[in-house]
Order: structure tokens, then sequence, then C-alpha cells
């Protein structure tokens, strides 16, 4: 993994205690306005971030392995992103694309069209969030199929809108008293290799949840069978080989749409440019958004041109959706992404973390599971000799290390799950340097 340069010093520096006294400030301020329903994972503030470093507001710089939940891949602040914002920017910020179109979306739809897994026709349809995005894609899957039934499945993070919500499998914080939710959404089990009973295949786990569905539903009344190709807030559950492709050829001999849910997983962050690739499964719809922007909010359905062609015009939008300082940025981002192979390079960081994960599990005892791919990996925690979560010690640990300046992120429908999502960027010294963190973080908690 070769360094790259970088605006701000790769390197972790504590001057204060967390938080200092500036972003101690800030947080009695923020009381005083801001909805207590948004939470943080970090008590710091903001004030310049690059590569694989976030400096607060005290001048504390930690190490960022979460990228803003799988969004700064190129990093917050890569210069090429910024110059095609500013550049952007100068010209125009909107028109809103139903009222007077420009390059910028087209352009950006060409390359999702080139990106995305499949040589069939494709159509792409802009947005600002995931949730939006996701919303969309099984608009156009009910148009298209005349049906009304969405399959979800166990452990899924779609978003919170109210239809996302639906979608979404765990109640606390995201559905908890929100109700009431949207209709024809129905859970069925998801492949979990590390939970699941021992010798469950993909293709069995497929068959298990494609038998509830044909029992309770009948397949001819499903638009649209909705998976996360890696589940990303359910705790980065990497479903059992074959489990995909098996849900998707099913899903195709019944005329129902698959749609990946590839929000977190997609650009380069698994390893390759989309994460259904590892499986060789071509989605009818893939739903993006996070890491396609370098930071700007962004999100995108993307699929076959007989299904997004199927809507009437004026079907699909929104005032902001594909505005064009996003969309210059998108594509800034997905330049950068090809030049520094971004790809490979998370599959450099996986050669290198991972056997760091599966040593800490093997001395600590603590850690049940260690999966996932590419930038996207977690540490699945539990009791000592059991399968028992062990959330308390998945806040411990994390708390531990945001002592000692490593941003981390937990997950999971049980709360024990330590993910790793650094920027693509990173270089290996910091890289190492956060890992040994967290090895010091999990020993003295475990
Ligand atoms: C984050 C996420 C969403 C929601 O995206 P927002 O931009 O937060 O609305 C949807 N699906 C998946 C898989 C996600 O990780």
């Amino acid at each position: 993994m070769i360094e790259l340069a970088h605006r701000l010093p790769q390197r972790r520096k504590l001057v204060t205690a967390l938080p200092g006294p500036r972003s101690a400030a800030l947080a009695a301020r923020r009381k005083a306005a801001v909805a207590a329903g948004v939470g943080s994972t970090a008590p710091v503030f903001a004030a310049d971030a690059d590569g694989g470093v976030l400096v607060d507001v005290d001048g504390n710089s930690l190490i960022d392995l979460g990228s803003g939940i799988a969004v700064t891949s190129v990093g917050a602040s890569h210069p090429a992103v910024a110059a095609a914002i500013a550049e952007q920017a100068a010209r125009f910020t909107h028109t809103c694309f139903m009222v007077t179109p420009y390059e910028e979306y087209v352009r950006v739809a060409e390359e999702l069209a080139a990106l995305t897994p499949g040589d069939h026709d494709k159509r792409s349809v802009l947005f600002n969030s995931g949730a939006e995005a996701v919303e969309n894609a099984v608009k156009v899957a009910r148009l298209a199929t005349g049906r009304t039934a969405v399959v979800a499945f166990d452990h899924a993070y779609h978003g919170r809108t109210n239809l996302t919500m639906a979608l979404t499998a765990k109640n606390m914080p995201y559905k908890e008293r929100f109700g009431p939710f949207a209709p024809e959404i129905y859970r069925m089990p998801m492949s979990y290799p590390y939970r699941d009973e021992p010798g469950l295949t993909g293709a069995m786990a497929a068959r298990r949840a494609i038998s509830r569905i044909e029992t309770q539903l009948g397949a001819d009344a499903v638009a649209a069978v909705i998976v996360e190709p890696i589940q990303g807030e359910g705790g980065f559950i990497v479903p059992a080989p074959g489990f995909l492709a098996a849900l998707s050829d099913w899903a195709r001999e019944h005329g129902i749409v698959f749609i990946a849910d590839e929000v977190q997983t997609g650009f380069a962050r698994t390893g390759a440019w989309f994460a259904c690739e590892h499986e060789g499964v071509v989605p009818d719809l893939i739903t993006m958004a996070k890491g396609i922007a370098g930071g700007m909010p962004l999100a995108a359905v993307t699929g076959r041109a007989e299904l997004l062609d199927a809507v009437h015009s004026g079907g699909l939008g929104g005032t902001y959706g594909g505005n064009p300082v996003a969309c210059a940025a998108a594509s800034a981002t997905l330049g950068v992404m090809r030049e520094l192979d971004l790809p490979a390079r998370a599959r450099e960081i996986e050669a290198v973390v991972l056997p760091r994960l599966r040593e800490l599990a093997a001395e600590t005892g603590v850690v049940g599971d260690v999966r996932g791919r590419g930038a996207m990996l977690a540490l699945e925690l539990v009791r000592p000799g059991t399968a028992e979560p062990a959330p308390e010690l998945a806040k411990a640990v994390a708390a531990n290390a945001l002592s000692q300046g490593l941003l981390t992120l937990t997950c999971g429908t049980y709360g024990n799950v330590i993910r790793l999502l650094p920027p693509l960027v990173i270089g290996p010294d910091l890289l190492a340097d956060g890992i040994g963190v967290l090895a010091d973080a999990l020993r003295a908690s475990a």
C-alpha cells in the first residue's frame, strides 16, 4: 500500500482530554439548539479532515476509521473533489433538473451505467439520500410489476423515512414509537453464517427464505426483493456464498425485481466497485449513495432501462435530486477512485487488517466472529466461550479507543459489532497505528 500525499499530517495526536474545552463549549450550545434526537458517536466537534485524520476544534488529531459512515472513501477534502465543487458552485448551484437540465447529471448517469454490474441497457435517476434512493427503487419496482409486496430481510437497514423504516429491521433506535409504518413489507430470514445453524449453505439459506415467501405471500404477489449484499448497520453480515445468487435467480424466474441496496457497500468499499460483484450477481436495480460523491449528498438508482423507463414522466424526481454541485463532486470522486484504483486499495486494507483482527480474536477470546470484505471489516464481540452478544463490551472498546484518539463505529442488531470503515486513501502507518490502538482497547476492556 503506497503512502499518498495529504494536506494534513497523517498522525494521531491528542493535545487535550476528549472533549477539549472548545468542543465542550460547542456541545453546550448544541444542547440548547439542536434536537436531542440526533445523536453523535464522538463528543468532539470537527474542524478539519483529510486522508485518514480528523482534527477537532481543540487541535486533537484523531484517526478516522469510520469515514462519516462509509462516505469519505477518497478522504473528506480531496483536492480534486474540492476543486470540482468550487468550479461548479462558481457557475451555478442549482436550476432543478426537472426545470432546466444540465450535463453534470447526465454525466453521472453515464458513469453509473458503465460502473454498475451487467452490460444491459441501463437508466439512472438521482436523489439526495440513500433512503430516498431506496424509496424510489420500490416505487419503480411496484409500478413496473403491478405488484405491491416487498420482501426485506432480518438485520436489514434501509433508512429512516416511513417506507425505509418499515424495511429496516431494528426497532431501537430507528423505529421505536415512530409508527404506523408503510404496509406490504415482509421480513424474511437472512443468511448470517456466524449465527445460523452450522452447515447451512448460502443456497439453503436462500431456500429457507424463498419457501417462506412462497407459502406466506406467493411469488406472484411480490414486486421486489431488497437486500444489502453485505449488511451494514445490521452488523456487517456477509451472507454465505451462493445466497445472493440463489435469491436473484429465483427473483428473475418469477418476474420479481431484485434490488441490491449498495448504499454502504458501493464504490470500491468492499474491494470491488460493488459488493454484488463478489457473488457474480447482477441486480435489476441498485441503490447507491454514501461513497458516491466524496461527502456531498447524492444518491442514485441505476437499473434495467425497461424498469426505469416504465415510469411516466414526472413520476420520479425531487427539487434537489442530482444537484449540480453534488454531481460535479461525484464525477471528481469517481475519477479519483479510478486513478488511485481504490478497489485494489480496499483489498490491500483487507490483506493488512484482517489477519490482525484474527490474531486479536485468538488472543482475547471475546471476538466471536471476524468478517467483512475490503475496507468494510468487523469484529462481533461476545461473552467468553459463548456466542452471547456483548454490546457493553463493544461500547467500552469504542470509548477506550476514542479516548486514545481512534474513531470507530459500532453496529449490529445486538449492538455488539465494532466496524471499521477507513477512508480508502488512509496510509499504511496511520492504519497500523489505528489497529494497534484498537488492539489495546480490546485488551483493556476484555
Ligand atoms: C445508510 C444506508 C441507507 C440510508 O442512507 P441515508 O443517506 O442515510 O438515507 C440505506 N441503505 C443502506 C444499506 C445504508 O447503509
